[in-house]
C-alpha cells in the first residue's frame, strides 16, 4: 500500500476521488448483479426471516443471480447453531428455494447450493448432493470438521496456532482438488485468530492462490466479514477477512475473483460498502478483469 494509491477524499456515497499524477479520477466499483453466498434461517445463526425476502431484496436492487448456500447438514450432525439439519430440515430448504426460483424465473435467476466443509471421509456425499438432491454448485467454506461422534474440532487452539493453519490450508487445497466446489469462500478466514503472520503462514497462503490458480477456482472476497464478523477479531487484536494481505498474493497470482454477500440477514445486502470495496481493490492494484460478474459452477 503505497501514499500514492491511497483514496484522497470522498466525493459522494459511491465516487471516490484520486489523485493519480496530476489528476483526479473518478473511481467507481461496479454494483454486484450476482450473489451465491445466500444464507436461511435454518443454520440457526441467520435472522427468522422467509427465504422471499432475500429474493425480494436481491431484485430490488438489480441483481440478475441469486445463489442460495446456506450451511450444509451433514447426516447424523446435529449442530443448530450453525447449520441446518439433514433430516429435519434439507428437503424443506431445496423445495422453498426451488418454488422461489419458479416463482420469480423472470426476474432472477435462482441457483440451489450449499456452503460446505470439506472431509474426506464424507467424500460419497458431496457427489450425492448432485446426483441424488440436483443441487446446482457447492462453495468450500472450511470452518470445522466433525469428528465420528459428531463433535466439531474447530482448527486454531489458541491465538497465532501456526499448525492450525497448516491444517487448515491442507484440508483447503485437499477439497479443492476434488473438483466438487465452484469456489472458495472467505479463503483467509482462519486469520480471524492471529495477530501475526509468520513466514511459513506467509508460504501457505501462497499455496492457496497457487492451486486455485492451477484449477481454475475462484477466491472469494467475503463481504460480511467486512461488514459483521470483523469485531471480535479486532478485540483479540487480530486480523480479519477478508484481509489485504492474503489478497494482495491473489492479486500477483493472478486469481478469479468473486464478491459474496454471506447474507444472513436481507439487509446485509443493503450493507455493502462499496467504497471501502473499491478502496480495497485500488490498493491492491487489483486488475478489474480478475473479479467475476457471474459463476461458472463446477459439477462433479
Ligand atoms: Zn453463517
Ligand atoms: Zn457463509
Amino acid at each position: 500500500m503505497s501514499f500514492s494509491k491511497r483514496t484522497f477524499f470522498k466525493s459522494n456515497k459511491s465516487k471516490i476521488l484520486t489523485l493519480k499524477g496530476n489528476n483526479y479520477i473518478i473511481f467507481e466499483m461496479k454494483k454486484l448483479i450476482s450473489n451465491y453466498h445466500t444464507h436461511t434461517f435454518r443454520c440457526g445463526h441467520a435472522l427468522p426471516n422467509p427465504d422471499e425476502d432475500y429474493v425480494k431484496k436481491a431484485i430490488a436492487l438489480g441483481y440478475k443471480n441469486l445463489g442460495f448456500s446456506d450451511h450444509a447438514p451433514f447426516k447424523g450432525i446435529h449442530h443448530p447453531s450453525m447449520r441446518m439439519d439433514f433430516e429435519h430440515d434439507f428437503e424443506d430448504y431445496i423445495s422453498s428455494i426451488n418454488s422461489l426460483r419458479e416463482k420469480y424465473k423472470d426476474q432472477i435467476n435462482i441457483y440451489i447450493g450449499l456452503e460446505i466443509e470439506y472431509m474426506e471421509d464424507r467424500d460419497g456425499y458431496y457427489k450425492e448432493l448432485f446426483n441424488k438432491h440436483h443441487l446446482d454448485y457447492l462453495i468450500l467454506g472450511q470452518h470445522c470438521k466433525y469428528d465420528s461422534n459428531g463433535e466439531p474440532i474447530f482448527y486454531p487452539n489458541f491465538i497465532n496456532d501456526e499448525n492450525a493453519f497448516e491444517r487448515y490450508v491442507n484440508d483447503l487445497i485437499k477439497g479443492m482438488k476434488t473438483g466438487y466446489f465452484s469456489y472458495v469462500c472467505h479463503p483467509d478466514f482462519i486469520l480471524n485468530y492471529y495477530q501475526f503472520i509468520s513466514l511459513k503462514m506467509d508460504k501457505l497462503m501462497d499455496k492457496i492462490c497457487e492451486v486455485a490458480k492451477e484449477l481454475d477456482i475462484p477466491l472469494e472476497i467475503n463481504i460480511n466479514g467486512e461488514t459483521n464478523n470483523k469485531y471480535a477479531a479486532m478485540r483479540r487484536s487480530c486480523y480479519h477477512y477478508p484481509c489485504p494481505v492474503f489478497f494482495e498474493k491473489a492479486v500477483k497470482h493472478k486469481n478469479q475473483l468473486i464478491f459474496g454477500v454471506d447474507a444472513h440477514a436481507p439487509q446485509d445486502f443493503d450493507k455493502v460498502d462499496y467504497e471501502y470495496f473499491e478502496e480495497f481493490l485500488k490498493d491492491l492494484d487489483a486488475d478489474r478483469s480478475l473479479i467475476l460478474d457471474k459463476l461458472e459452477f463446477k459439477k462433479k
